[in-house]
């Protein structure tokens, strides 16, 4: 490092220290023993962090509530003084679109930590169909995989969400949909049935946070949404897999994409540091793994790419002896992908074929694709900046 640069990287993080001395800590997110931890730093006293931590969680994430105001649980006095040492806000809708089938995307910035600065976007997306309705999470903005086919993977990493970021989500979709019980809806029917980590990002690269947001969404006091209703997608990153069934314990979705290694590693260029075989070990030890729960075994159809009936038959004699699931994918192009989609005869060839296996492969039917919210669409325009960059623009507004 030179002397130029430390002397800019010391101005940058005192200015950045000053900055964030002024946002004040949120708490949602936060897993139960986390918020007992701050609510003892900002001087409760040890015998009601238990209670009060519980009232507070109710509010949250039963009620919804976004202010300490609405919290009445809570003395007058104590709401003021939560109310000026946290922060209970919502991340801020930046568009909402809604597609002719009912799906609704929603783009939202999250917070950079420095006021005036406009933080990153990420996307989030609802899926209503008959019965249940499914939110798809983003876990990164961006990803630091480059899957050749997914949309995401053009969009350098800029960052992880946090815990909070990730639970946010969740509450942003239950406010637009009204899912809260004081809202004017007449049904006490859920519309947000399941939750996939099918967004944005790879969620076995940001484990603790993804971790601790699961561990909120399914207390059950508070969203209580069952961990069997989560699902994670993750592209393969094997070392983390049975750390997901031991820690986590939701459902798993692999995508998996190509029966060999030749395909897939250009599919999934991570496959080349995990190939097949040892995705496919790692599922087998899955923790918690039945009949009762299998793993979903995602599969994007790509016209002459890994469609014929020999890569069916391949794919079946994968999986034989894991409780599996197999989730076909109806390509979505996007504006300059290398893809198209296999013809929908090809689609069906292939999944009366594993059908006949005796695997459940439902056909995936694109949602959203108006909006851009249908699978492998998402992507910010939030992009990593080179430190050069930052730097020169630092030195212009300086
Ligand atoms: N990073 C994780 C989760 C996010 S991607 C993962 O890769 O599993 C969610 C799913 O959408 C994955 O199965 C992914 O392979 C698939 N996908 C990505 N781009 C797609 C596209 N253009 N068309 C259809 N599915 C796509
Ligand atoms: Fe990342 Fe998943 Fe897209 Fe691959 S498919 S680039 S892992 S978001």
């Amino acid at each position: 490092m030179t002397a130029l640069d430390m002397s800019h990287e010391k101005r940058k993080s005192a200015a950045e220290a000053a900055a964030l001395a002024h946002v004040k800590p949120g708490l949602i997110g936060l897993t139960r023993p986390q918020l007992m931890e701050a609510l003892k730093k900002a001087g409760l006293p040890d015998k009601q962090l238990r209670m009060r931590a519980g009232q507070i969680w109710n509010g949250l994430y039963k009620s919804g509530f976004t202010d300490f105001s609405a919290m009445t649980t809570l003395s007058k006095e104590l709401r003021e003084q939560l109310g000026a040492t946290f922060d209970i806000s919502r991340l801020e809708v930046v568009t909402e679109q809604k597609s002719v089938d009912g799906t609704r995307k929603w783009l939202l910035r999250l917070p950079s930590g420095v006021p005036g600065v406009p933080g990153p976007e990420i996307e989030t997306v609802y899926i209503p169909e008959e019965g249940r309705g499914t939110l798809c999470v983003s876990s990164q903005v961006g990803c630091t995989l480059t899957c050749t086919f997914c949309h995401t993977g053009t969009q350098k990493l800029v960052r992880n969400l946090t815990a909070g970021e990730i639970v946010g989500q969740v509450l942003i979709a239950r406010d637009a949909l009204g899912e809260w019980p004081d809202s004017n809806r007449n049904s006490d029917d859920r519309l947000i049935t399941n939750i996939v980590m099918m967004g944005m990002g790879e969620p076995l690269y940001n484990f603790d946070n993804v971790r601790d947001a699961l561990d909120v969404i399914s207390d059950g006091e508070g969203i209580s949404l069952s961990k069997r209703r989560i699902t994670l997608s993750t592209s393969g990153v094997v070392p983390m897999i049975e750390k997901a069934g031991a820690e986590i314990g939701c459902m798993l979705a692999i995508s998996l994409h190509a029966v060999n290694d030749e395909t897939r590693n250009k599919l999934v260029p991570l496959n080349k540091k995990y190939p097949i075989k040892e995705l496919l070990d790692a599922c087998r030890n899955y923790p918690g793994l039945s009949n009762a729960r299998r793993i979903t075994f995602e599969y994007v159809m790509l016209k002459g790419v890994n469609d014929s009936i020999e890569d069916a038959k391949e794919l079946v004699r994968l999986l034989k002896g894991i409780p599996a699931k197999i989730n076909l994918i109806p390509f979505n192009p996007w504006p300059g992908s290398p893809y198209e989609c296999s013809d929908w005869a090809q689609i069906e060839k292939f999944a009366d074929f594993v059908n006949r296996a005796g695997y459940a492969s439902p056909v995936r039917t694109p949602r959203g694709r108006d909006i851009m919210a249908a699978c492998g669409q998402l992507k910010s325009e939030t992009v990593k900046k080179r430190a050069s960059e930052r730097f020169k623009e630092e030195r212009a507004e300086a």
